[in-house]
């Protein structure tokens, strides 16, 4: 993704799509795009200033709604395209939100955890006066966790000199965050896939998964699947792969990686290459595994033309946002690969963050139990839709999933009447 443009993904599904001028123009274009220089001191004394962007795609639905990823290639065009999606993401889950995405060109991991405490807290007095519960909330994303939301929720409160859980979503529970979240977007992540597994009539002891990506999502997607029995072949992260044929217990992995944290760090030390007693892998090599499902949860176009031809996956469960290229996108779908797309797929991270947003409206807290619950049922009903949609339209997972997000875009632009 170049510095101005966007992927072409969802102009091309658009362009499929039976749509409403309207919403046609309205999807293609973005509502607000703000660009900031956003200084910090470094523990030297020296001033640093990194570029970073909040671009608020579209809020015929509701607040714009999404994270901020911190990373050093992100760009405006990137950050663009990820607001779209969630655009899509919530209107899909029929949540009362728009889509937002937020960015900081940073490689977060040379900063000291005072640096980075700095870094979220200079982001949020830039964006403060164009973000709040009821126009735009951020949250988690790449590299930016509950520790980096709380810094970001205590300066939004100190600015406005008040109390406001619901400005920002993904908060550590004692600042007002959910139960579940942390786990949501691996939760729903499995739920989708083990709506697959249902349809197809596969019991889950029969089905290899491959994890590329092992953040908190592919962490958490990894031990859950786990736990209901599909067998964990291999799993990798930026440093490397790690291989067993006969399915690994990823929760161990988890657990040093956590350690490898330290007091005083946010980021780990530690690698799943790390965990003893199995074969190391080209992380390259993981991507072309002989699986039944290759869960792909680290960054966008991680499955490309270039690569595409070596995936031998029957399904690919997209966990990060828009890991397969629209190309590679379409080469899967005509070699009759299931692509289970990331509008769907992790869309559980902001469904929690829905939930949180409203037990910090309303004061109430909701437990583990009616978090998982909630959870569950919204995906119950949405998973299903995008599966059968697929079938009576013959597209892809994909494109179904967008057709019944933009259709109810596209209803809300034309209730609202004249005014846009
Ligand atoms: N960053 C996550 C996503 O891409 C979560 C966004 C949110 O919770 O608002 O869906």
């Amino acid at each position: 993704m170049t510095q101005d443009s966007t992927t072409p993904v969802l102009d091309r599904a658009l362009d499929r799509l039976d749509l409403a001028d309207d919403a046609r123009k309205m999807l293609r274009t973005p509502h607000k795009r703000i660009e900031m220089s956003v200084p910090i001191r470094r523990d030297d004394g020296t001033l640093a200033v990194f570029p970073a962007w909040r671009v608020q795609y579209n809020n015929v639905l509701g607040p714009t709604k999404g994270g901020v990823r911190f990373h050093p290639g992100v760009n405006l065009g990137e950050t663009t395209e990820l607001a779209r999606w969630m655009t899509i993401k919530c209107a899909l889950m029929d949540l009362p939100f728009g889509g937002g995405k937020g960015g900081v060109q940073v490689e977060p991991k040379e900063l000291s955890r005072q640096e980075l405490e700095r870094l979220a807290r200079s982001y949020i007095r830039e964006l403060h006066d164009l973000m709040g519960p009821d126009t735009d909330i951020p949250a988690p994303d790449v590299n930016t966790n509950p520790r980096v939301m709380g810094w970001m929720a205590d300066e939004y409160d100190q600015i406005a000199r008040a109390k406001a859980p619901a400005a920002i979503t993904g908060k550590p529970l004692p600042l007002g965050g959910s139960e579940g979240r942390v786990e949501a977007t691996g939760q729903a992540a499995l739920y989708v896939l083990e709506e697959w597994a249902k349809r197809q009539e596969r019991d889950p002891q029969d089905v290899t998964v491959a994890v590329q990506g092992f953040g908190n999502a592919g962490a958490h997607f990894a031990m859950l699947a786990h736990e209901a029995g599909f067998r964990i072949v291999a799993v990798s992260d930026s440093r490397g792969a790690i291989h067993a044929e006969e399915g690994l217990d990823p929760a161990p992995i988890h657990q040093e990686k956590e350690k490898g944290k330290g007091l005083d760090k946010v980021y780990s030390d530690t690698s799943v290459v790390d965990a003893d007693g199995h074969e190391e892998l080209d992380p390259d090599a993981l991507l072309a595994l002989e699986v039944d499902v290759l869960a792909l949860a680290a960054l966008q176009d991680a499955v490309t033309e270039e690569n595409v031809g070596d995936v031998k996956a029957k399904v690919i469960l997209e966990i990060a946002n828009g890991p397969v290229s629209p190309d590679a996108d379409d080469t899967l779908f005509d070699k009759g690969v299931t692509v289970l797309p990331d509008v769907l797929v992790n869309a559980g991270g902001v469904t929690v963050s829905y939930f949180e947003w409203v037990q910090g409206r309303t004061g109430d807290r909701w437990t583990e139990e009616q978090v998982s619950t909630r959870l569950k049922s919204r995906f119950d009903r949405v998973a299903p839709a995008c599966f059968e949609r697929a079938e009576k339209d013959g597209t892809s997972i994909r494109q179904a999933a967008y057709a019944l997000a933009v259709e109810r875009i596209s209803e809300a632009i034309e209730s609202r009447g004249d005014s846009c």
